[in-house]
């Protein structure tokens, strides 16, 4: 059961399951969707039933295991030697801090780690697997330098490239593999995986489907973190002048799904005075709409690649002007 972690992802499992049913596993796939929803979990299953002594992925003999278990050192990648896993600046120690890695996984990265490898059967014999993080990262020489390898492996050989972002993925690397789709996780699975770890599940409908996200969302630190921000942007709301309102827009070096998941709360909360309002004043519980409309225009122009802090500005001005 080599996938039986893999939660909520049948499509993507069973055409992975069938595949190694048949001894087909493709040399190249892509496992593409949002952040957090198990790719790299996939990956690494896929890799176990590859490279397993049983040939099932059985999760128990000592190649199974090394296959998920990473080094305590950087590099932080699998003790399995037929196992390799690639990203951008995992091997900084290795190719240097110049290798131009700031940017992508680069070309020495893709020799180094890859192409030295690739000549030569798999150390135990069974297969040789790579997985790529987030490989949209690969740079056009990087990929260019892939590409042969990509498309005829040697025989064993499997890459599997994770990507949640797959439009940024370069054709040349797109048209070599073959595409695995993950989705978003259902909120009862993500309260789930929350419960087992003994966290809030309540924060799972807040997490766009996605685990590391309701993970950190679930975090006590975060929930202070967010507690804060959601008084901050009331206060901001009520202060004389924009002045805090800015501040608080130039502070955002979160990541946009992280931000969009505090505004998410921002918006919950309002809609929740807006409720308690309705009864008692009217025009109150009007502009609480207007503001709630507004966090989610704010939310709206996230998904939409607006830069956050332009997003938080726009939202602040628009909500004192109602
Ligand atoms: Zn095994």
């Amino acid at each position: 059961m080599p996938f039986a972690a893999v939660l909520g992802q049948a499509p993507a499992v069973t055409t992975l399951e069938r595949a190694l049913a048949s001894g087909r596993a493709h040399h190249a796939y892509r496992f593409e969707g949002p952040p957090g929803v198990g790719k790299e979990l996939a990956a690494f299953a896929l890799a176990q039933a590859l490279v397993c002594e049983r040939g099932n992925g059985c999760g128990e003999c000592s190649a199974c295991r090394r296959a998920v278990t990473l080094s305590e050192d950087d590099p932080r990648v699998p003790q399995h030697p037929d196992v390799v896993l690639l990203g951008r600046g995992l091997y900084r120690g290795l190719l240097g801090s110049n290798s131009g890695e700031a940017t992508g996984i680069s070309v020495e990265q893709v020799r180094r780690i890859v192409l030295a490898r690739v000549g030569f059967p798999p150390h135990e014999g069974r297969a040789l697997v790579f997985i790529v993080r987030e490989a949209d990262e690969i740079t056009t020489q990087a990929a260019n330098a892939l590409l042969k390898t990509l498309e005829e492996p040697h025989e064993k050989t499997h890459f599997v490239l994770l990507t949640s972002r797959p439009s940024r993925l370069l054709d040349t690397i797109r048209s070599r593999s073959l595409p695995v789709r993950f989705g978003p996780l259902p909120d009862g699975i993500i309260a789930s995986i929350l419960e087992k770890r003994g966290l809030d599940a309540s924060v799972a409908p807040f997490a766009q489907g996605s685990a590391s996200l309701a993970l950190e969302l679930a975090d006590p630190e975060e929930k202070q973190e967010r507690d804060a921000f959601v008084q901050a942007a009331f206060d901001a709301l009520t202060a004389p002048d924009l002045a805090p309102a800015l501040k608080l827009a130039e502070g955002q070096k979160r990541d946009r799904d992280g931000l969009k998941a505090q505004l998410t709360f921002f918006a919950q909360a309002v809609a929740a005075q807006a409720r308690a309002s309705i009864a008692a004043d009217a025009k109150a519980a009007l502009a609480r709409a207007f503001q709630h409309r507004t966090v989610l225009q704010a939310i709206d122009a996230l998904e939409r690649n607006v830069q956050p802090a332009l997003a938080l500005e726009a939202m602040f001005v628009r909500l004192r002007s109602g």
